[in-house]
């Protein structure tokens, strides 16, 4: 396992910290709730909280609120539901909108400091003050600009009053247009939008933009290390110029690269897309990579974490290949869940000769590798399923399972079994049923397969399983010829609806998260998907939510190696 604060401990995030080495730190995780957070937003939680939690500091979940149009109350809960998941305490919930008053006094403020106006300017006006199409014009101020300290007061009192219509006046700051800055040519503090708010109702009819909200919001909760991404880079200059003129406490804002993934989409448009034309099962599908949907695979929180801390933290953007995740959550895995057997598409293998042995017991590790994961009892029956995959109808001399008159070992069986012969429905073509009998002379067979004891008292059950491929054909989706709809991979999704599992599967789920994993994942405790395994020689499952009593479903997580994946 590597150090899991080792992101803290050199490079960006320690220079960070270093340049301002406080008691007591404060950061916070400043999500918009107008969408589900997707796996780069853990990084974002893993970077805020953790830098927090290193320092002996804390951390805000902050809900930055100011855009009725785009939020709803859903994504607040799926947000908070996540950062928690993730294995993370929010110092305090607190939301942009609870400081509505406060900010339109600064606002109120920053006009009479003559640093303000109200403009009543149209977009492509604006766009040709800011220097054009290209930005490449000269820029100048409108008249607007000109007008008084009391007209600028007055015609900001008559937006809030609602004599304005949306896109009819904006606040804007009066910053330094001939800075080579974008960000410093006089931005938008306040605008027009009639719109209520689900927590102030219909109070406003204003509201502040995000460069004017942030950097403040950001002082009043005492944010020592204020840290987003990198497009926030020249949004900097005025995270500082609008805090120097209305407050005191003045937090530090530094950026850091984002993640990317790639093979896959993150935009919210376009995941609902896929979600309502049906090629998803829910913005919770497996095979997306919102954190919703992550989880649900099966993914350990832990291993997210872990993923964030290995890619480390600098300030250039990384995109990251799906094979790249799945091998360290594959890692994550190896150390920290139970095996179990499990056979995806079985074929009954009757043991002419078991009889004595039918019914008995054997005694199995959770882990051979992790003695301390214990053992369980799985009954040993004289009729077992293989996987289908297991059995050839002609033997050949490179081949090592099992096939008429050819030896195969059964994982923790008395005796290897050899087949002496099968039946196969005439309709289908397919083996019905194998016989064999004990090779009792045979000690160590060239392979071991895994099997599933059958009949009622074997405490074996049926179940669905879901293997999830790559959504996407290719690396870049969104831009496939005819769009990402185009490049749909038609096996993104293969169902086993009568895959079998032993026994031991009952056990582990009503133990569930696993608690002898070495003590590294009591995250995300209660969901089915903390009911995880290594189903040995075929795939790491984890238990969908589609599961009830009587129907189990599995997710596939990921195979147990990289070649296997396609
Ligand atoms: P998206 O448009 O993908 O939802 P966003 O930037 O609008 O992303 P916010 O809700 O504003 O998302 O994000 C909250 C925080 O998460 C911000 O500080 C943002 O910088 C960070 N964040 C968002 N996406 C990523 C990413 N891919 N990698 C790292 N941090 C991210
Ligand atoms: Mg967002
Ligand atoms: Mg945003």
């Amino acid at each position: 396992a590597i150090d899991p604060d080792a992101m803290f401990k050199q490079g960006f995030l320690n220079d960070v910290f270093n340049e301002r080495p406080e008691k007591q730190v404060f950061t916070r995780f400043p999500p918009e709730p107008n969408g589900f957070l997707h796996i780069g937003h853990a990084k974002a939680i893993a970077v805020n909280f953790g830098f927090a939690r290193y320092h002996g500091g804390k951390c805000y979940l902050r809900f930055d609120d100011t855009n009725p149009e785009a939020e709803e109350e859903v994504y607040f809960t799926a947000i908070e539901e996540m950062v928690r998941w993730l294995g993370f305490e929010p110092y305090k919930i607190t939301y942009s909108s609870d400081n509505f008053d406060k900010l339109y006094e600064l606002a109120e403020k920053l006009i009479t400091l003559d640093k303000a106006y109200v403009c009543r300017c149209g977009d492509d006006e604006i766009k040709l003050q800011r220097g054009g199409e290209k930005g490449t014009s000269t820029r100048y101020r409108c008249k607007h600009a000109e007008q008084t300290v009391e007209e600028n007061i007055q015609q900001f009192r008559d937006m809030r009053d609602g004599k304005y219509k949306p896109r009819e006046a904006f606040l804007r700051m009066k910053q330094d247009i001939t800075d080579g800055n974008p960000q410093m040519w006089d931005l938008a503090a306040y605008r027009v939008l009639d719109k209520p708010h689900h927590r102030t109702g219909p109070k406003w009819k204003i509201y502040p933009t995000y460069d004017f909200t942030h950097c403040l919001c950001d002082s009043f909760e005492g944010i020592t290390h204020s840290l987003c991404t990198t497009e926030f880079f020249l949004s900097r200059t005025s995270y500082e110029w609008l805090n120097k003129q209305l407050v005191d406490f003045q937090p530090i804002q530094r950026e850091y690269g984002r993640l990317s993934i790639s093979g896959t989409l993150l935009s919210k448009r376009k995941l609902k897309e896929l979600v309502e034309k049906k090629y998803v099962r829910g913005w919770d599908d497996p095979r997306l990579y919102t954190l919703i949907a992550v989880r649900r695979r099966g993914v350990p929180p832990g291993a997210i974490l872990e993923f964030v801390n290995e890619l480390g933290v600098t300030t250039t953007n990384s995109i990251i290949q799906i094979s790249r995740f799945e091998q360290t959550i594959r890692r994550y895995l190896e150390r920290t869940v139970p095996r179990l057997m499990l056979v995806l598409d079985p074929v009954p293998v009757v043991i002419e000769d078991a009889d004595e042995f039918d019914g008995t017991k054997v005694m199995v590790p959770f882990s051979p590798k992790t003695p301390a994961m214990g053992d369980h009892k799985i009954k040993f029956t004289k009729t077992v399923y293989i996987d289908r995959s297991d059995f050839r109808e002609v033997d050949s001399k490179d081949y090592f399972r099992l096939a008429p008159g050819k030896t195969v070992g059964l994982l923790q069986a008395p005796f290897p079994i050899k087949a002496t012969s099968f039946t196969k429905d005439e309709a289908t073509g397919k083996v019905t049923e194998i016989r064999a009998v004990f090779d009792r002379e045979t000690k160590k067979p060239k392979t071991f397969i895994q099997w599933v004891a059958a009949g009622e008292g074997s405490g074996s059950r049926k179940c669905e399983v879901r293997l999830h491929n790559a959504l996407f054909k290719s690396e870049n989706p969104a831009a496939a010829e005819g769009g990402y709809l185009n490049d749909i991979n038609p096996n993104s999704e293969v169902v086993y609806p009568d895959a079998m599992i032993e026994s031991g599967f009952d056990e582990i789920r009503a133990r569930a998260p696993w608690p002898e994993a070495a003590g590294e994942d009591k995250l995300g405790k209660g969901g089915p998907e903390s009911v995880r395994f290594q189903g040995m020689r075929v795939a790491y499952f984890a238990m969908d939510s589609d599961s009830t009593d009587d129907n189990i479903v599995l997710n596939r997580i990921v195979s147990l190696k990289e070649d296997k994946e396609k």
